[in-house]
């Protein structure tokens, strides 16, 4: 790929370790020659994250918590003062209380919700409002969701119904935000084995149908979706916004899964 990225620079959220979602998306930037800021949580994480980020020749990198507004405050002036200017953002962040990623959904406890959704929804809009500003010349932000937000996976649960928020709201940034230039989508990845994905329970059931019933008959990689996340924020997908964008070897198109004799 030419250097589809030279000149741009971006946010990126939500980088754990080497398997995190955003670090696939983080690498397929660097070879397109993006410019990147990241933010870890916690200091425990920033051990791990530091001397990754470094290595992309990254200058800043921030501690961030997106239930701490003045984390955020911190983070878009030291963008502001040092960059002036954003091209694009990468928000790869979902948490919930793993004991309500088990058993049914029914069961979810309102702080349980409140907070699922606070972290996993809200707080894109939040870096999207925060990003408008120094978007001067246009962008994309992208986040990522998982198709148990249209239809039920076991034990996704309340994580489910924060995607679905979270897909709605891309439609609603996307019609917000495009008039100034600025795309708005997601990315809708396969079950990948990252810290967040190993909560899950039947986390391994899942990594295992997917790969039997998907078309592609295996599961996604970071690569994958590094590749995606590389489409959506450079100006290849110049014309696309709104979107929930698949990167799950198909499996969203699948009614039923193919008979084990067929299971090619
Ligand atoms: P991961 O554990 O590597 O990344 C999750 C990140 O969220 C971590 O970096 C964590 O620090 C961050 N985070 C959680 N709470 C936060 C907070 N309050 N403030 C700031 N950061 C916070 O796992 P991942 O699978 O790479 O997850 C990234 C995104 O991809 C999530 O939105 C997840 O729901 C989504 N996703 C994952 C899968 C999968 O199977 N792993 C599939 C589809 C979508």
């Amino acid at each position: 790929v030419p250097k589809l990225m030279a000149g741009k620079r971006g946010l990126v959220m939500g980088v754990a370790n080497d398997r995190s979602i955003a670090w696939g998306i983080a690498t397929a930037l660097h070879a397109a020659g993006a410019e990147m800021a990241f933010t870890y949580q916690g200091a425990a994480f920033g051990k791990r994250v530091l001397p990754m980020v470094e290595k992309l020749g990254s200058r800043i990198i921030e501690e961030a918590d997106v239930e701490n507004e003045e984390s955020l405050d911190r983070l878009f002036a030291r963008l502001q003062k040092e960059w002036g200017r954003l091209d694009f953002v990468v928000h790869a962040i979902a948490f919930s209380d793993k004991e309500e990623l088990k058993g049914r959904y029914v069961d979810t406890t309102k702080a349980n919700f409140q907070r699922s959704l606070t972290i996993s929804c809200y707080s894109f809009t939040d870096i999207a409002r925060r990003a408008l500003p120094l978007m001067t010349e246009g962008g994309s932000l992208i986040t990522l969701t998982y198709e148990g937000a249209t239809r039920v996976m076991p034990s996704y649960n309340v994580m489910g119904v924060a995607k679905a928020a979270l897909e709605a709201s891309v439609r609603y940034l996307a019609a917000d935000l495009g008039p100034q230039g600025v795309r708005v989508n997601a990315i809708s990845a396969g079950p990948m084995r990252t810290l967040a994905g190993a909560v899950i329970g039947s986390a391994r059931y899942v990594y295992r149908v997917s790969r039997e019933a998907s078309p592609l008959r295996r599961n996604v990689e970071l690569t994958d979706v590094g590749g995606a996340g590389l489409y959506l924020l450079s100006d290849l997908s110049a014309g696309v916004t709104g979107t929930v964008h698949y990167v799950d070897a198909g499996y969203h198109a699948i009614g039923m899964p193919p008979q084990a004799s067929e299971n090619g």
